[in-house]
């Protein structure tokens, strides 16, 4: 069978920038003695995750109850409230939030301290979003922003009237939130508040991979996506390629390839293959050499 990998594949630069740090935090630690931690699992790959785990970091959710180290805050960054709280429990905190979720962090104190209204387009609960809204406009204030989480909550707010239409607001988005539903709720904020910006859009890094996956279905037979079943990038790239009406297959690693799965693409002619941007190039090789035998 012959197997083709998209053109753009493998970590996008704010999840390399997370496991640099995470090996920084991990000689850290080792230097000083002290425990390593990663705050919320370090990326969205179990593969990763359970190598930084064997290597001594250990994922936590908060600081309270363990042993103060080394934490390391992960490429979503995390709330304000919740950075102090390591701090004053003694931790020493490694930074690895991708430069482009800080600087939407920083859109909405900067935004807040001038008294401007601000707006989060964000997936409830995600961990970018949760940071988001812990954004404090000076220590202990937290910024009371907008939140949007799909397409009925900007309608609602057009329909109450509130905030007022020509009231100035700051939007956010979370940097991996689906452009096409984004969009669509661009469209209904523009139509209706007179004066406001939006001051970001889902990131670069997302995008180019979707284009790069959409080009790969128009080449082949079927896709496989490779990445973490909780990564919204690559269920977005699985949603991008199913799309197209080209059948395609989800799958974490090579040990997801399964016999069934197997003799099911052993019947495709040629197979694409394309990947989350928290997915290794060591797992995306493995899983080509598996398809490339069949
Ligand atoms: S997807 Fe974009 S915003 Fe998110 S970590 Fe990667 S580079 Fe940063």
């Amino acid at each position: 069978m012959k197997v083709i990998r998209s053109k753009v594949i493998g970590f996008c630069f704010g999840v390399s920038n997370t496991v640099a740090k995470a090996d920084e935090c991990i000689a850290l630690a080792r230097e000083s003695g002290l425990p390593c931690y990663s705050i919320g699992e370090l990326i969205h790959n179990k593969d990763m995750v359970r190598h930084y785990n064997e290597l001594g970091m250990v994922c936590v959710k908060g600081s309270e109850g363990i042993e103060p180290g080394v934490a390391l805050v992960r490429a979503h960054g995390i709330p304000d409230r919740d950075r102090r709280g390591y701090e004053k429990r003694g931790f020493r905190i490694v930074d690895s939030t991708c430069p482009i979720v800080a600087k939407g962090a920083q859109t909405i104190r900067k935004a807040a301290q001038k008294g401007i209204k601000t707006m989060i387009v964000g997936v409830k609960g995600h961990a970018e979003t949760i940071g988001l809204q812990g954004v404090e406009a000076s220590e202990g204030k937290v910024v009371d922003s907008i939140m949007v989480y799909g397409l009925e909550d900007a309608e609602r707010l057009v329909q109450e009237g509130s905030p007022a239409a020509d009231e100035p607001i700051v939007v956010v988005v979370q940097t991996t939130f689906p452009v096409n539903v984004f969009e669509r709720i661009k469209k209904v904020l523009k139509g209706h508040f007179t004066a406001i910006r939006f001051s970001n859009s889902p990131c670069g890094a997302t995008q180019i991979r979707k284009k790069a996956a959409l080009e790969l279905a128009r080449q082949t037979d079927a896709v496989v996506v490779v990445g973490g079943r909780n990564s919204e990038n690559t269920k977005g790239l699985a949603r991008t390629v199913e799309d197209t009406g080209k059948p395609v297959y989800c799958i974490e690693n090579a040990s997801d390839l399964d016999k069934g799965l197997c003799s099911e693409l052993s019947t495709y002619r040629c197979v694409g293959i394309c990947s989350g941007s928290s997915t290794p190039t060591n797992i995306i090789r493995e899983v080509e050499e598996v398809l490339e035998r069949l």
